[in-house]
C-alpha cells in the first residue's frame, strides 16, 4: 500500500547497516516511525529532506510490516534555526516534548500546527526564544488536556485581585482572599501543592496563549521583569503535569547564561 503524508521530522537514529528510523509527526496519524533505505548514507537522494525539523511530502510503502520513505520532497526545512546554538537547542528541545506528548494513530493536527508555528517562530526570532518556549509550553499543556483555568477565581468566581494564585496540578486559580482562607485550613493528607502566584501581566500573557486563535499564540506582551518568571512559571506547568524533565532543556539552560 502505498501512502501520502506531510509529516514534520522528530527524530532520527541509525538503523541497520545504512538505513535510518525517524520519528515523524503527522496530523492524521500522529506520531509515526518510518524507515529510511540508505538514509545513513551520503548518496542517498531523500536523506536531506528527511532531518529533523524539516516538514517534509512523503510517499511511504509498505515493506517488512513497516512503512518506508520511497519519496521524499523538503515543505519547510527550518534551515536558520541551526544556524545558532541556543535557536537548535530550543528547537530540539520542542521535538523531545512532541516525542513525548504526542499520539501513535491519534489524530495530531492541534499539535502539529503548533509545532510549525513555533519552529517558524525560533527561525525568525518573533519574540525572545525563552517566550516562544514558554509559549509553546503553555499551548502544548492544554492541547493534552491540561489547560489551567484561568477566567476568574476557581473559589469566589472573581477576578479583582492584583495577584492570582495558579495550583499546577490542579490546574486553578484563587485570588488573595480565598487563598488566604484556605491557607488556614490543613491540607487534605498526601497532597502536596506547587502553587504560582500570578501578576496581572503574566496572567494576561498566560491568558492570551491559552484562549488565542492559533497563529495568534505569540501576540502577548511582557515587561521586562516579568519575562523570567513567567518563563519559568510555564515550563513548570508543563513539566509537572507530564513528569519528567529533558536533557535538551537542560542543554538550552545551560547556553542562556552565556
Ligand atoms: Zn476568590
Amino acid at each position: 500500500m502505498v501512502t501520502q503524508i506531510k509529516a514534520l521530522v522528530l527524530g532520527d537514529i541509525v538503523w541497520g547497516e545504512n538505513d535510518k528510523l525517524l520519528t515523524v509527526l503527522t496530523a492524521e496519524y500522529g506520531r509515526m516511525c518510518v524507515v529510511l533505505k540508505g538514509g545513513s548514507s551520503l548518496k542517498s537522494k531523500v536523506a536531506g529532506a528527511c532531518l529533523p525539523f524539516a516538514y517534509t511530502e512523503m510517499t511511504l510503502a509498505e515493506k517488512g510490516g513497516r512503512p518506508w520513505v520511497r519519496e521524499a520532497t523538503e515543505i519547510r526545512g527550518f534551515h536558520g534555526i541551526r544556524k545558532e546554538l541556543e535557536s537548535t537547542a530550543l528547537a530540539l528541545y520542542v521535538l523531545d516534548v512532541l516525542t513525548e506528548v504526542c499520539l501513535e494513530d491519534g489524530e495530531e493536527s492541534e499539535m502539529l500546527q503548533l509545532a510549525l508555528n513555533t519552529l517558524h517562530a525560533i527561525e525568525n526570532k518573533l519574540k525572545p526564544l525563552g517566550q516562544i518556549k514558554a509559549a509553546f509550553e503553555l499551548r502544548t499543556a492544554a492541547a493534552c488536556g491540561f489547560s489551567p483555568d484561568l477566567v476568574a477565581c476557581n473559589t469566589c468566581g472573581e477576578d479583582k485581585s492584583q495577584f492570582m494564585y495558579l495550583d499546577v496540578m490542579d490546574g486553578v486559580m484563587t485570588c488573595r482572599e480565598c487563598r488566604q482562607r484556605h491557607i488556614q485550613e490543613p491540607p487534605a493528607e498526601g497532597h502536596t501543592s506547587i502553587v504560582l502566584m500570578l501578576d496581572r501581566p503574566i496572567l494576561d500573557a498566560m491568558r492570551l496563549i491559552s484562549y488565542s486563535p492559533p497563529k495568534r499564540f505569540l501576540s502577548f506582551q511582557l515587561p521586562d521583569g516579568d519575562s523570567r518568571l513567567f518563563c519559568s512559571y510555564c515550563e513548570k506547568y508543563l513539566l509537572n503535569h507530564i513528569d519528567r524533565g529533558f536533557a535538551s532543556l537542560e542543554f538550552f539552560h545551560s547556553l542562556e547564561g552565556l
